[in-house]
């Protein structure tokens, strides 16, 4: 397909102005993320616009120009934040289905959504719905990161560090000038005096402290999502791609071609102007030429199907509640618990999962009910690998049941 074309409706899912629906996803903020980012957003604008008050006041032109140049790093930190947050990623609609019904099997389904996942969607656990070239489900703006709100996000990533930048030197050089009052006061007769107390020279350097950091982890995080865009690959997609490169391929398919990598030119240009000549309603996109709409995901297909051909069936022999901390089950099961922040299931001694993944004390998998409908939603995550056996052991021993005495003989022996 070529770049740009689509029969799908566009107007329905682009909105890049915040719309009254827009508004309707305030709720986001009441999350502890939003009401992170923003007071670590007013604390470091708060002590430097302080700070600089003092230091480089604005009746000098540099001083008005330093303030005004802070301020706008502060403005459109904010604006992108606020319009990530309120423009969400876009969701795929509840029960949609391709308008053409031949496609369907081509298309993954979401039991969830009960709908068609369209290319480059998936379903998020935390948002409940399956969404637009999601990225990654990201807390600090208490939704996914996805096909409407990638550029503001990333916009985000930039300016909040450049203003953290900017945040640290007005506060190191005020501290300095604090900390050396009385030779500014006598020597230098300064017009620009900071004066600080105990309690607030401590606020500043944690103030610091915290610019650092985000300058730091902020900056990397855009680094990554930058290098992301430039290929057109999302987070997950890297991933699929990965994957793709690494299992054994027919020959009669051919080397494996990333659909959506235009180079980096159209690539930037369909993020940052979505309004140009190559562009995307969030469910058709312009591919290269030598694939179709659907090549990733008939990749993501063949490599589900190759992943249940490696399924493990095991059978739960020792409860767990589906606690984070299992401190019952060893320390190190607590200790080497995954780190993500995917379900722990609950698991009953007689229960059956199908384990696809799993890492040295933990497994992960879908829990097998044989009474529930293939379009009830399925029940998956974590569980301590001691509480389960493979299926055929127990099968094995209880065809052949263990001499009692040998576990003793065993202990024994250690
Ligand atoms: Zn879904
Ligand atoms: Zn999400």
């Amino acid at each position: 397909m070529a770049a740009g074309t689509s029969s799908e409706p566009r107007v329905i899912y682009k909105s890049k102005s915040i719309s009254t629906s827009a508004f309707k996803n305030c709720k986001r903020l009441l999350h502890w993320g939003p009401a992170l980012a923003l007071f670590i957003i007013f604390l470091i604008s708060f002590m430097s616009v302080t700070c600089t008050l003092m230091w480089w006041p604005v009746n000098t032109l540099g001083g008005l120009i330093n303030l005004l140049v802070f301020m706008m790093w502060d403005a459109l930190t904010l604006y992108n934040y606020f319009m990530a947050v309120f423009n969400g990623p876009g969701f795929v609609p509840y029960g949609w289905r391709p308008k053409n019904p031949d496609d369907e099997q081509q298309l993954q389904y979401c039991m969830e959504c009960k709908g068609f996942k369209v290319p480059r969607s998936h379903h998020c656990r935390k948002c409940k719905r399956c969404v637009m070239k999601m990225d990654h489900h990201c807390p600090w703006i208490n939704t996914c990161c996805g096909y409407l709100n990638h550029a503001n996000f990333i916009y985000f990533l930039l300016f909040a560090p450049c203003g953290c930048i900017h945040g640290a030197f007005i506060l190191i050089a005020s501290s300095i000038h604090s900390l050396n009052l009385q030779y500014f006061r006598i020597y230098l007769h300064g017009e620009s005096m900071v004066e600080l107390s105990i309690l607030s020279f401590v606020i500043v350097v944690f103030t610091i402290g915290l610019a650092v950091g985000v300058v730091v982890a902020v900056g990397m995080l855009f680094f990554i999502q930058f290098h992301g865009v430039l290929k057109n690959e999302t987070g997950i997609e890297t991933w699929i791609i990965e994957k793709a490169k690494t299992r054994e391929r027919f020959e009669s398919e051919g080397e494996f071609v990333f659909p959506y990598h235009l180079g980096w030119k159209k690539n930037l240009k369909l993020i940052f102007w979505p309004s140009g000549e190559i562009s995307s309603n969030g469910i058709h996109w312009p591919v290269e030429e030598s694939c179709h709409q659907f090549t990733l995901t008939a990749e993501q297909l063949k490599q589900k199907a190759l992943k249940r051909e490696h399924v493990v069936l095991v059978q739960i022999v020792e409860d767990y509640s589906g606690s984070w901390l299992p401190i019952s089950k060893g320390c190190k099961v607590v200790y080497n618990t995954p780190c993500s922040d995917e379900v722990r299931i609950p698991v009953r001694i007689g229960d059956h999962i199908e384990v696809t993944r799993g890492k040295r004390h933990w497994l992960y998998g879908n829990k097998v009910s044989e009474n529930r409908s293939p379009e009830e939603s399925r029940v998956r995550g974590w569980f301590p690998r001691k509480c389960a056996e493979r299926e055929s052991d127990v099968e094995d021993q209880n065809q052949n049941p263990k001499d009692p005495t040998e576990d003793d003989n065993e202990k024994k022996k250690n």
